[in-house]
């Protein structure tokens, strides 16, 4: 899989790492602990478009966000996290 790094053009995807989805937010610390567990426990597994983080470690270190359908892995949108 080649992810179009803003930044440094193509790269195969063992350049990267990922953290997964770019959501949901964080809770804030005084949220109640229903909150923390749904925080912590319970991920979306979309079929189809989905947004993740990913680093470019073995290249400029930038986060980005993919724009990734799930479904076959094409990706598209890629952005920086920071913009
Ligand atoms: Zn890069």
């Amino acid at each position: 899989m080649l992810i179009p790094c803003p930044f440094c053009g193509p790269r195969g995807s063992a350049e990267f790492v990922t953290i997964g989805s770019k959501s949901p937010p964080r809770p804030a610390p005084d949220a109640p602990p229903e909150a923390w567990h749904d925080y912590v426990n319970l991920r979306e597994n979309p079929a189809g478009l989905h947004e993740e983080l990913w680093q470019h470690v073995h290249g400029c270190r930038q986060w980005l966000v993919v724009t990734r359908d799930t479904r076959n892995h094409a990706i598209a949108a890629v952005k920086a996290a920071r913009p």
